[in-house]
């Protein structure tokens, strides 16, 4: 089902502006729809729908049951109030409520949203449905979130990092990080990267990039950007040219930013032995192929970013059970089902003789067909 929606809404200064809004759900042979709601520029029916297959094949790899979904609004949310935001984000719900629902199709923070929107669709929807919290995930811990999902896809990201290096005889310690993007996933990523002895060597986000071949101080680097709205301007490094972040020397390179930035262009000049992909497709086919004649491994986001769902995942069953998880647990669960990914992605490669990419795939597949023929919707 794909649903596209004109919101208009009244700005603060009185005029009014239309947004075009989407939802398009991909697959549930396993399970409810699953997929965040982003808010950016350049949403758009093509790209929403490939992100929406992404959580199909993602959510199988992660075993969560769960299939494919992913919506958004064609917007620039740093040009936008927060009751210009609150506006949209209700008319954008009031007009795909019954396209929602838990056991159906549950939405989440992607770019540009967090638990604020998460906050006003609850609100939004539970005026139509009454109260359902499982409805959405990525809420506030105040009203029926998860402790540890704000983290969770950052966490992920460590925890798949570690098992992949770990099967190179390698530890996170030591390894120098490129990380693009400072926003949740980057910069969470950054944070437990370095609190577990890695070196993360450049950082960049819109406002621009720093590099500091020493390590730099990500706790200070944090402080900054939470001031400054950015990077730019962190005097515990140099800034260099955004666009060169990905080619720059390191051990490991984590695009946490938008899809397509490891491209033909680049690729030949990346200096890294692993990519770990937290954006979601970050690593267009072309620059794949090239990578692979390098010798360079790259770990698929359909695996490598699974954490934010998972934990979702986990507070879809803590809001149903009506039962709130401690932190510990949640981190621990989800340390468990990232190792086991991990293996079971393996497991694959090796029965296929395949790379991690088509081993993620793989499995993913198999199991959306698995379940597609157990419940006899194929012949
Ligand atoms: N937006 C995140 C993703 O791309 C999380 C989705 C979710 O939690 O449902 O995986």
């Amino acid at each position: 089902m794909k649903m596209q929606v004109e919101c208009t809404i009244p700005k603060d200064d009185g005029s009014l502006a239309t947004f075009v809004g989407f939802r398009i759900q991909h697959d549930n042979a396993r399970g409810p729809m699953k997929g965040g709601i982003r808010y950016h520029p350049e949403v758009e029916p093509d790209e929403v729908n490939a992100l929406a297959q992404l959580m199909t094949w993602k959510t199988a790899v992660a075993n969560i049951p769960y299939g494919g979904a992913k919506g958004g609004i064609g917007c620039d949310p740093a040009d936008l109030t927060v009751s210009e935001l609150e506006r949209l984000t209700r008319v954008f719900t009031q007009k795909i409520h019954d396209l929602i629902g838990v056991q159906t199709d549950v939405p989440a923070p992607d770019m540009g949203t967090g638990p604020q929107t998460m906050a006003w669709i609850l609100d939004e929807y539970s005026k139509f449905h009454g109260h359902s919290p499982a409805v959405v995930t990525g809420k506030p811990v105040e009203l029926g979130g998860s402790l540890g999902r704000d983290a969770a896809t950052g966490r992920g990201v460590l925890f798949a990092t570690e098992a992949l290096l770990k099967e190179h005889g390698m530890s996170v310690s030591g390894q120098r990080f490129i990380i693009q993007g400072f926003g949740n996933v980057g910069s969470w990523a950054a944070q437990l990267i370095s609190e577990k002895g890695g070196k993360v060597v450049a950082v960049s986000d819109i406002t621009g990039a720093i590099k500091n071949t020493n390590g730099l101080d990500i706790p200070s680097l944090l402080k900054h950007s939470r001031e400054h709205r950015g990077v730019k301007g962190f005097h515990g490094g140099d800034a260099i040219d955004p666009n060169s972040i990905l080619v720059e020397d390191c051990d490991v390179l984590v695009p946490a930013a938008l899809g397509g930035v490891i491209n033909r262009e680049n690729a030949n000049e990346i200096k890294a032995k692993f990519i770990v992909e937290a954006a979601n497709h970050p690593t267009d086919p072309e620059a794949d192929e090239i990578l692979k004649k390098k010798g360079v491994v790259i770990l698929p986001d359909i695996f490598a970013n699974s954490g934010g769902v998972t934990v979702s995942y986990f507070e879809w069953v803590q809001n149903i059970q009506g039962f709130m998880w401690d932190e510990e647990k949640v981190n621990n669960e989800l340390k468990t089902y990232m190792t086991k990914g991990f293996k079971d992605v393996k497991e694959m490669c090796k029965t296929h003789n395949c790379d991690l990419r088509m081993g993620a795939f793989t499995l993913a597949v198999n199991r959306v067909a698995r379940a597609t023929v157990l419940r006899g919707w194929e012949a």
